[in-house]
C-alpha cells in the first residue's frame, strides 16, 4: 500500500492514521511459511514542527515448530517501528530515516522488511522447553525418558559397557 503524504508534509501538526493488513502468508522463513494470518498494521503518520514521522506497530502471529521439541507453536509478536521521513536526505544516510522523494510510503514494502528483520530468532512453545531426548525421541516436557543422560559421551558409554560386560 503506498501512503501519500503530501498534506502531512505541508502541515505542522497533520497526522494520517495507517490501519491495514498485510499479506506475509507466502514469506519463507527457513523452508515454512509460518505468519498464515494477515498482519495487523496500526499507527499514523504525523508532523510536529515540520518533522514527518511514520510510527507503525505490526502485530504477528507466528507458526511454526518449537525449536526444540518440534511441536506447531503460536505465537503472538509486536514488531514496532519509527521512522522520521524526509523527502530529501540531507547529507548522511541513517537507518531512522527514510528518504521519500514524491512524499509516497510504500508501508507495505517498509512494515514486510521491519517485520522480517525484527521477529525473534527463537521460537520456543516455551522459555523452558526442555525439547526431545536426542536417543529416544520422548518429550522431556512430559517428564524424563528411561534413556541414561550421561550416556552420549562415547567415553562414558564405552566404560558402561565394560563394566556391564563384567
Ligand atoms: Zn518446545
Ligand atoms: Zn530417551
Amino acid at each position: 500500500m503506498i501512503l501519500d503524504l503530501k498534506s502531512v508534509f505541508i502541515s505542522d501538526g497533520a497526522s494520517l492514521p495507517v490501519d491495514f493488513e498485510l499479506d506475509m502468508h507466502d514469506m519463507d522463513f527457513f523452508g515454512i511459511c509460518p505468519i498464515k494470518k494477515p498482519v495487523s498494521v496500526k499507527g499514523k503518520v504525523f508532523n510536529r514542527a515540520g518533522i514527518v514521522t511514520a510510527d507503525l506497530s505490526c502485530s504477528v502471529e507466528f507458526t511454526a515448530p518449537c525449536d526444540r521439541c518440534g511441536k506447531e507453536t503460536v505465537k503472538h509478536h509486536e514488531v514496532h517501528t519509527q521512522r522520521v521521513l524526509v523527502s530529501r536526505l540531507a547529507d548522511r544516510e541513517s537507518d531512522e530515516i527514510i528518504e521519500i522523494p514524491n512524499m509516497q510510503l510504500d508501508v507495505t514494502e517498509l512494515c514486510t522488511d521491519e517485520v522480517v528483520l525484527n521477529l525473534p530468532m527463537k521460537h520456543l512453545c516455551r522459555e523452558d522447553c526442555k525439547g526431545v531426548c536426542a536417543t529416544c525421541g520422548k518429550d522431556l516436557n512430559e517428564g524424563k525418558c528411561g534413556c541414561n543422560s550421561v550416556s552420549h559421551d562415547p567415553r562414558l558409554e564405552a566404560l558402561a559397557q565394560l563394566l556391564n560386560d563384567n
